[in-house]
């Protein structure tokens, strides 16, 4: 998998983020940090939200099977 496809993932988890509506005001959220877990040996993107009305913080989990450390340091890069 290419940086160009790991990027087009994390675009598609910022549109799953984007259309997902705050539980406590429907406000948007506003993501704050990636980060890579593993959960039972899978790597899992863990994207720390913020709900950009309320405040209200929200834990997204995506599968990321693909994802490495390196790859992730990439994407780091890229999105600064
Ligand atoms: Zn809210």
């Amino acid at each position: 998998m290419t940086l160009r496809d790991i990027m087009k993932y994390i675009e598609s988890e910022y549109k799953v983020i984007n259309h997902t509506p705050c539980e406590i005001c429907g406000g948007d959220y506003l993501t704050e940090d990636i980060q890579i877990a593993l959960i039972d040996d899978i790597p899992y993107d863990l994207c720390a939200c913020v709900c950009s009305h309320c405040g209200h913080e929200k834990i997204f989990e995506f599968s990321a099977p693909f994802i490495n450390e390196n790859g992730m340091k990439k994407i780091r890069n890229n999105l600064n």
